[in-house]
């Protein structure tokens, strides 16, 4: 468990090596706030079993109040039924997916704890604390939020900042960074236009660390805007295919 943010009572915790085999590698975040919590992309079953008393480590259960879904991927979505039976949380996801996510086993009961967010977002409060829930549409989901703990100063950018196959959880060299994300950006994401729409968004929040939800992190102000500048920059999906598909 590494901590991202200690203080006056709010803390910000991310567990990066629960995942196993042939899993993709999957950090799970939690944000604390008094005796009242969030879990961000909780991921899938095996994870469920390992995370859970990591959570409990942190705060009392029923003190979890919300979980996050950013998208609608097996990686974040497919334990949602486990975590809604054992505990009291409300579950956040995209409007887009409600329909989709009774297709993992979710109850009909538990089902009407997941809350669908606007496409324009929303705040969510622990305490006094305020969490945004920031569109990210497209990026890489038609449905994509990304949460923005205003305590913190964390942007939590889901699988914007994705990267694979790299030995760290931090990140210290951009430039030498840039090889373990480029594939997943360039061929994951549908093209320049919504990344400019997030650089535009995101260049309005005050950042002090980025934390996607696969692979390291961006841990200061300094390599957070350097990924930014970096966003703004990539041509990525449509941008790089030609005129037609190919047929096989
Ligand atoms: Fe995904």
């Amino acid at each position: 468990m590494i901590k991202l943010y200690d203080k006056n009572g709010h803390s910000n915790m991310m567990i990066d090596d629960l995942g196993s085999g042939s899993m993709v590698q999957a950090n799970q975040h939690i944000i604390v706030h008094g005796k009242e919590g969030m879990i961000l992309d909780p991921g899938g079953h095996k994870v469920y079993s390992a995370l859970f008393p990591q959570i409990a480590s942190l705060m009392p259960m029923k003190g979890l109040k919300y979980i996050f879904f950013s998208h609608q991927d097996p990686d974040i979505i497919a334990a949602a039924n486990g975590w809604l039976m054992v505990t009291d949380a409300q579950a956040y996801l995209s409007g887009l997916w409600m329909r989709f996510i009774t297709h993992f086993g979710v109850d009909e009961l538990a089902v009407k704890r997941i809350k669908p967010i606007p496409d324009e977002g929303m705040t969510l409060s622990i305490g006094d604390a305020q969490i945004k829930l920031i569109p990210a549409h497209f990026l890489h989901s038609a449905g994509n939020f990304q949460v923005y703990d205003t305590v913190s100063k964390i942007l939590y950018s889901g699988d914007l900042g994705a990267s694979l196959g790299q030995t760290y959880s931090l990140v210290e060299n951009f430039d030498g960074h840039i090889q373990y994300m480029e594939g997943f950006h360039k061929r994951y994401l549908p093209t320049r236009k919504a990344l400019q729409m997030w650089v535009k968004t995101v260049r309005k929040l005050d950042i002090e660390m980025i934390a996607p939800q696969h692979g390291a992190i961006f841990g200061n102000r300094e390599l957070s805007s350097r990924f930014i500048d970096w966003l703004e920059g990539l041509s990525c999906g449509l941008d790089l295919m030609g005129d037609e598909y190919p047929i096989p």
